[in-house]
Formats: structure tokens, sequence, C-alpha cells
């Protein structure tokens, strides 16, 4: 409130207090009507109860505006870079960003010890990145270890199992293509479950529409978190820069943005456009890791054993 309003209030309540104080009559509405000094009573107290309520207003839209700027510094982005675990390129670029990301690291592959531990030095979150069959596409993208449609329940678990524990740190797991498989409720309920029994959660990346994932996630007691917008499905430099830009206007309307971006083809664009995008974009939000989110958005208290998981000859 200005001073000059509050000066002003002051003196409506002063004139109002001395009116009613030098009034004689009773205050009933119907007969203060009739009186021209008592009408003056009221237009004082209406007076009063309209700076009351304007002023009222003005703090409440003061108060709303701090909220909303308080709200503006919570607001989180959470970068997800698929496809680590095989020497990409671009991953030094992307592990040397200056703000928390999360990387998706793949099962048993070359580097994938490597860029985990290398990733949580650094303070990014690590994430299982499981193979899972697509509708379409070369079984060889796929990688090892990779979960497909036609697998009993047990080789889903022990195949699931197995990648949790081939990635150091990991703190949660998301899907490497898998459009077929994602649709699947018998096998994304085993995969839920084992990601439950380690404490880890699941990103779906939505890399099919017809996802079971956000559904079998909330009836598990599970964060439904999912990808909003991939940086780099077409790879040019212009597209994960437009892209950047769209994360930036989804964080204006929402309070959380996932966004999945991959090294690897695109990798030196994503790492590039990422790194020319930070500080604009964290005007928009507070970079976090994807554990960060989960806990805040969700109340996730999911705690891996991920220590469990570090080569010995690396603690
Ligand atoms: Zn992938």
């Amino acid at each position: 409130m200005s001073k000059r309003t509050k000066q002003h209030l002051r003196n409506v309540i002063k004139k109002a207090i001395q009116a009613t104080r030098s009034r004689k009559e009773p205050t009933c509405a119907h007969v203060v009507c009739q009186n021209p000094r008592m009408k003056k009573n009221l237009a004082a107290c209406i007076m009063v109860g309209l700076v009351f309520t304007v002023c009222g207003n003005v703090w409440s839209m003061d108060v709303a505006s701090a909220t909303g700027k308080q709200d503006q510094h919570q607001k989180m982005v959470a970068v997800i870079i698929d496809d680590l675990g095989n020497n990409m390129k671009g991953t030094e670029q992307i592990l040397n960003l200056p703000v928390k990301i999360t990387v998706a690291v793949m099962p048993f592959l070359p580097s994938t010890k490597q860029d985990a531990m290398e990733a949580h030095k650094r303070g990014h979150d690590v994430i299982v990145h499981l193979p899972m069959e697509p509708k379409q596409g070369k079984p060889e993208w796929l990688g090892p270890g990779a979960i497909k449609a036609n697998m009993s329940d047990e080789e889903v678990r022990a195949k699931v199992t197995a990648a949790i524990k081939e990635v150091p740190f990991a703190i949660g797991m998301n899907n490497h293509m898998g459009s077929k498989v994602t649709s699947d409720k018998r096998i994304m309920s085993i995969v839920l479950d084992v990601c439950k029994e380690h404490g880890l959660f699941f990103v779906d990346s939505r890399t099919n529409y017809w996802s079971v994932v956000p559904e079998l996630a909330v009836e598990k007691g599970m964060p439904p978190v999912r990808n909003d917008i991939f940086l780099d499905d077409t790879h040019t430099l212009a597209h994960v820069n437009r892209q950047l830009t769209k994360v930036g206007e989804w964080v204006d309307e929402h309070d959380t943005c996932v966004t999945i971006g991959h090294v690897g083809v695109s990798g030196m664009h994503t790492s590039a456009a990422l790194h020319s995008s930070v500080p604009t974009l964290k005007d928009h939000a507070k970079f976090v890791g994807i554990s960060d989110l989960v806990r805040s958005e969700w109340g996730w208290k999911g705690a891996p054993a991920t220590h469990t998981t570090i080569p010995s000859n690396e603690q």
C-alpha cells in the first residue's frame, strides 16, 4: 500500500470516528436515511468500508503477486539426457552443464559404469535407461538386456533386476524406445514392481501415446512422472533451440517441466543448445534432478541402495 493511500485511509477513519462520536441518533439505517446528519455518518461509514475493501484487495493482490513470485522461484525443470553408457557423442559436454540434470544410462555397455559414476560425482541424478521393444525399429537399436513383449514374467523380472544392478547410483528408470512394451500392462506392472522394490521410480518417456505407465504408477503408489517435451527428435541445432524455447513457455504455464534430450547423433547440438539456454531458462525455473522433482511433487520417498552397485575397485 502506498504512503498516500495510507494517509488517505487514516483521514477517512479519523473523520468517521469524529462523526460517530458526535452523533446522538440511533444507527438503524432506515432511521439514518431520514436524518441529514446520520446520512453524513452513513456516508462516512460506507467510505470506510469501501476504503477497507479496496485496500484489502490491494493487499490481497500484493500477497498474491508475492506468492506468485515465490511460485516462480519454485518452478522446476528437469532435463533428462538419454542414451549414455556407450561413449556417445556429447557425453562430456552434457556432464559439464553448469546446472543439475539427470542422465539416463543404458546397462551392459562399455561406459555404463563410468558415465553413471562421473555424472554422480558432478552432482547429477542417474537413472537406468532400460531398452524396451518398440513397434518399429531395428533390433540392434535396442541394446543389450532389452525387455521384449514375448518374455515370461520371470524373464522380465530378472532383466529389470539385472539392469538396476548394472547402473551405479541409479535412483530411477526410464524407457529406451519401448513403443510396444509400454502399452503392455502385464510387462509394465512387473517393471514398476521391481523398480519399487529397489526404491526406484519410473519416468515414462512417452514414446507411445497408449502407454499404461502413468495409470499403473498411480495404482502402485508411485509418481506418475513423464516426459513433457522431447528436445531433439529432429537433429538440428535450430530445432533443439526451438524446443528449449517451448520449455520456457511450458514452465510459465505449469509448475514443472520434464524434458528429454539425447547424446549420440544429436548430442553436440543438444549440449550446445542447453549450454546457451541455461542462463535464460534459469529466469523461468530452477534446474533440478528428476529425483528432486518427484520428491517435491509427489512426496516420493524411495531409497535405492545404490552403493551396492559400485564396482569394488572404485569404492
Ligand atoms: Zn534411448
